[in-house]
């Protein structure tokens, strides 16, 4: 039979973040940032539940060309811009708006385009990642401007320190001595923004982890936040072992039991995308209980503590991240963030969806 590791992805909830982000930037038009398979969601159901969104952004062209074919009409932004000449080309057939962070990229501007491009020229302000600097934007601007394959110039940022208490403040202060006077549009926050720097909300907000029901911080929850996980891994136990003071569980014997123990074996392990340095005690739920990991996680199985949870045998449901154990206190736990947890969720992991009323082609 289908082992029973499952993705359940809530289309409601991400409905509901994007509800939430829009709350918090009335004012602002959304991007929904749906790189790397929609944050491991999966591209079409999350986009379905996107309709909303003024625009999706990501940094795949295959991607791209996916969501037109699903008939997704409004704006894509693609993030990292073109990689080479031919992607300009492309973006101009498909209608898709390209970042530029590099002066490299701007002969590909020059070619002759089936139709004109809206360009986001994204500026580094500290990230040191992707951007041209600062005494660069108004060259470049006005090089821009002057290109026929250019209709519109939006200017943008990302910051590297959104999710810490002012995080932002001197890259925005950069930014806006840097933009001072050009007439364009602004584009500069991500989900940590949104929520901690208004003065950074301007014409485009680009929420990502936000809307998949995680934490931008290290320090508040999404409850806390009022966002709904829009994924939720779960599993069942394959097996149950009854452990004496002084034995070990899986390999490297890495955990012992102080007293006799009950433990349950769960199908899922780090080949599912479980991450392998989650050490014992990292949260997980039995048949809705609270309880923890033992020893160390192998590739397609998992042991929990069923200490007090007498009900619980073979066949017993196991939350892994979700409801009743946030998917941040498992990657907290894990010396890593929710975000490369749902990036990494494996092809095997079967996927549920729930609330794909209509056909993807229909609302996209
Ligand atoms: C991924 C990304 C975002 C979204 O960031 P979150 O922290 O997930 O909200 C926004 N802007 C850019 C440029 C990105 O690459």
């Amino acid at each position: 039979m289908t082992r029973p590791i499952t993705a359940t992805i809530r289309l409601s909830a991400l409905r509901e973040n994007l509800a939430t982000a829009r709350s918090l930037a009335p004012r602002s038009s959304i991007w929904a940032v749906v790189k790397a398979d929609a944050y491991g969601h999966g591209l079409l159901p999350a986009t379905t539940a996107f309709a909303a969104a003024d625009g999706l952004a990501l940094v795949e062209f295959e991607a791209a060309i996916r969501l037109r074919g699903a008939g997704w009409s409004r704006s894509i932004l693609m993030l990292e811009g073109a990689f080479g000449s031919e992607d300009v080309g492309l973006a101009a057939r498909l209608g898709l708006s390209l970042v530029v962070h590099d002066v490299s990229q701007l002969p590909w501007l020059q070619a002759a385009l089936p139709a004109p491009l809206d360009i986001f020229l994204k500026i580094n302000t500290g990230m040191n990642r992707l951007g041209i600097p600062v005494e660069q934007v108004r060259p470049l601007y006005r090089r821009l401007v002057e290109l026929p394959s250019v209709r519109s110039i939006c200017l943008m940022t990302h910051f590297a320190n959104a999710d810490l208490p002012g995080g932002a403040d001197q890259a925005l202060l950069q930014f806006d001595r840097a933009v001072d006077g050009l007439p364009a549009v602004h584009s500069l926050a991500n989900s940590a923004a949104l929520f901690s720097l208004p003065g950074a909300h301007r014409d485009w907000v680009r929420p990502g982890i936000m809307l998949y029901g995680a934490s931008p911080f290290a320090e508040r929850s999404a409850q806390q936040l009022g966002l709904r996980a829009s994924m939720r891994l779960h599993s069942r136990l394959i097996g149950v072992q009854h452990l004496q003071a002084g034995d070990a569980v899986g390999y490297g014997s890495a955990f012992v039991a102080p007293h006799p123990m009950r433990i349950g074996i769960v199908a899922g392990g780090y080949a599912d995308g479980y991450p392998r340095h989650a050490p014992t005690g990292t949260p997980v739920a039995v048949d809705g209980v609270r309880t923890r990991t033992v020893g160390r996680v192998s590739m397609d199985m998992l042991a929990v503590d069923l200490q007090g949870i007498q009900q619980a045998g073979v066949g017993t449901e196991v939350e892994l991240w979700g409801d009743q154990v946030p998917i941040d206190e498992v990657a907290a736990h894990a010396g890593t963030i929710a975000y490369e947890l749902m990036c990494a969720l494996a092809p095997r992991v079967r996927r549920e969806v729930i609330g794909l009323g209509e056909s993807l082609t229909d609302p996209v």
